[in-house]
């Protein structure tokens, strides 16, 4: 049951263009949700100062015919993007107070269209995490049922959309932070391919893996604000020239759609989501698509791939926090040496130390060989098979997790290993750098349940519009 007032832009659109909205009415209407909401801790700051302002100069541009594509949607984004002359802290309290010095080209290129941005959103530190738990500021809480996990990275992101605090978030996604949480709060997620957007003002994770993509309640805002942020960036060169299509929806196509085998026979697989898994598999037959049974024989060594080159790329990109260019020094520094020992063991959680702590020891002289290289040749096996399976038939089609949202503070809170089995079938597309997007499907219990279509590279308007397709079944 959808209790959103708003799922979708055209919705708010077509209020607006009858007079029976404004942006300054939605303004008050999401601060007032926020306000109510505030327990989830979804949001850690709102732009409340501003908001009415920016709406009040929307509806004038909106009155005299001068508004962007983007006028009436008010977007949430996660803690980790810039957005000049706001606070950025990677839900860390390392950067806990630093202001962003330029605003992210993507969150630019939507800026460009009148959206307005309603404040950041709680995420783990740097992006790192599948529940939230591990954000400096507290766990996010799934408005589902508040004993549960958002899902991580983007939770802040995701819960802000899953309990109507804005039409649609921002997250970022490294190996599954957009689409977990999508999966867990019944929201849509997508994650581009590599370099399709612009990864430039994006605090940096794994610099290789990391792509900013929406959350959104409908999949047609998902398309616009992809192809709103998509395309060539100067500032970042590993953004692509490919050119960007406008998405466009045609629900009579018919594709051929590979399901994994090994997902299907996994033991950890709950039961309700290999029964959610069957049912769409079933509904794509009888809607006449072509639906074939692959196996995809690297599934398990997905995890130990991403997490040996996660953690070294980590390692690196968050060196820079040190305690003299940006953000916290602690204040029993002596030296150079105290100052990066100090800041560093005071200003980074647990869960971020254990990486850098991993990626430095995965890069080092003696253990480079067996683990950094290895990872990458075995990253090269995956994509390969992987980009085989999108060549032959049109997506790989897998649940999004292997479980629903979990305890906040259960078992997997206390076992990294068993957290990092949350990213068993998210991790394939960030490793073969495919788009990939978690859809919510029926479930027959309280908690959300999402399915995974990953696609071949730049491709996102096909996978766009099966999961519309699919999103329309639940
Ligand atoms: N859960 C994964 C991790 O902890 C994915 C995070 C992400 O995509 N940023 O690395």
């Amino acid at each position: 049951m959808n209790t959103k007032k708003y799922t979708s832009l055209s919705q708010i659109q077509s209020l607006i263009n009858q007079n029976k909205l404004s942006c300054v009415d939605l303004a008050h209407y999401y601060l007032n949700q926020i306000q109510d909401n505030k327990h989830l801790n979804a949001i850690l700051e709102v732009f409340d100062k501003e908001l009415l302002a920016k709406a009040s100069a929307v509806d004038s541009k909106l009155k005299n015919g001068t508004a962007g594509r983007l006028a009436g949607m008010f977007l949430a984004i996660k803690d980790n993007i810039c957005y000049k002359g706001h606070k950025v802290s990677a839900s860390s309290k390392i950067i806990e107070n630093y202001e962003a010095i330029y605003t992210a080209t993507a969150l630019q290129r939507l800026l460009d269209e009148d959206v307005i941005i309603i404040g950041r959103c709680n995420c783990d530190e740097f992006a790192m995490g599948a529940s939230n738990e591990n954000s400096a500021f507290g766990p996010v809480k799934n408005a589902a049922d508040q004993t549960k996990v958002p899902g991580g990275s983007s939770g802040g992101s995701a819960v802000a959309v899953q309990a109507d605090l804005c039409l649609a978030a921002l997250g970022s996604d490294t190996g599954g932070s957009i689409r977990q949480p999508a999966a867990f709060t019944g929201t849509i997620g997508l994650k581009p391919t590599y370099g399709r957007i612009s990864r430039n003002g994006l605090l940096a994770y794994a610099s290789s893996f990391d792509q900013i993509g929406p959350i959104t309640s409908s999949v047609e805002d998902a398309a616009l604000l992809t192809e709103i942020m998509a395309g060539k960036d100067d500032h970042d060169a590993t953004s692509s020239a490919e050119p960007v299509t406008k998405y466009v929806f045609n629900n009579s196509v018919k594709y051929k759609v590979a399901f994994s085998k090994e997902a299907m026979e996994s033991k950890g697989l709950e039961p309700e989501i290999r029964s959610a898994y069957l049912s769409v598999i079933n509904r794509l037959k009888k809607e006449g698509h072509e639906v074939v049974e692959v196996s995809f024989p690297y599934l398990d060594y997905m995890v130990p791939c991403y997490y040996v080159l996660t953690t070294a790329e980590a390692s690196s990109n968050l060196s820079r926090y040190s305690g003299i260019l940006y953000g916290q020094r602690s204040k029993d520094a002596v030296d150079i040496d105290s100052t990066f020992k100090k800041s560093r063991s005071e200003g980074f959680g647990d869960e971020v130390k254990r990486r850098i702590m991993t990626g430095t020891f995965v890069l080092s002289a003696d253990f480079y060989e067996a683990y950094y290289s290895k990872a990458q040749r075995v990253r090269r096996l995956i994509q390969n098979e992987s980009k085989k399976i999108v060549n032959t038939y049109d997506f790989f089609l897998c649940p999004t997790t292997p479980s629903v949202a979990f305890d906040i503070g259960g078992e997997k809170s206390k076992d990294p290993i068993q957290m990092y089995l949350a990213d068993i079938f998210t991790v394939q597309a960030s490793l073969a750098g495919l788009p990939a997007i978690s859809v919510p499907v029926k479930h027959q219990n309280k908690m959300p349940i999402g399915m995974h279509l990953m696609g071949s590279a730049f491709q996102e308007d096909k996978l766009l519009n099966i999961a519309q397709m699919i999103a329309n079944y639940a």
